[in-house]
């Protein structure tokens, strides 16, 4: 679940990304819809007013990434924390259309895009309160700032993106052909 955190926060905040402005979507709920299927294959069609409030959560979520990226667990902790408490997350096992029992992480009854919150942050506690808690980051290229979860092997992940790594390598390599 914590690759529906990256997917919402990437797809769904304003900033910048890979370079380029994130320019406001002209229509919400299909670029809200594109951004869950990415990670969440299948998901239904979103309606404005649910892609209205998962631009919210998104927005919550990302004080999560930006507060590990500067080492302030503390933010990040109590940031989660609250998005578990709002969205009244807890966990329970449960049954449906035919699929074997399977964690859910919200209660019954809550919006959608309350429900993928509670399930973001359930998964964003998860990994604060475990060994990898620094493995949340915000990319570090120029002119982005996109999130990210490190899961290589030795934690040294710094980009978003190939794409980003690819331009940091290029700029240094001129910065080195200027000097040299
Ligand atoms: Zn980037």
């Amino acid at each position: 679940m914590v690759h529906v955190a990256v997917a919402l926060v990437n797809g769904l905040t304003p900033g910048e990304s890979r370079g380029r402005a994130v320019t406001p979507p002209g229509d919400l709920a299909v670029t809200a819809t594109e951004t869950l299927r990415s990670a969440y294959p299948g998901h239904r069609e979103v309606a404005a007013e649910e892609a209205r409030e998962l631009v919210e959560i998104a927005g919550r979520l990302r004080v999560v990434f930006e507060a590990v990226a500067r080492d302030d667990m503390d933010t990040a902790a109590l940031q989660v924390n609250a998005v578990l408490h709002d969205t009244r997350a807890r966990p329970m096992l449960e049954r449906h259309d035919g699929e074997p029992w399977h964690l859910h992480f919200h209660g019954p009854g809550g919006t959608m895009a309350g429900d993928w919150g509670a399930s973001c942050a359930t998964a964003l506690a998860v990994v604060l309160g475990g060994e990898f808690a620094d493995r949340l980051g915000v990319c570090t290229a120029p002119h982005c700032d996109r999130v990210y979860v490190d899961v290589s092997r030795n934690g040294t992940r710094r980009f978003c993106s190939t794409a980003c790594q690819n331009r940091v390598k290029t700029a240094a390599f001129r910065a080195r052909g200027r000097v040299g």
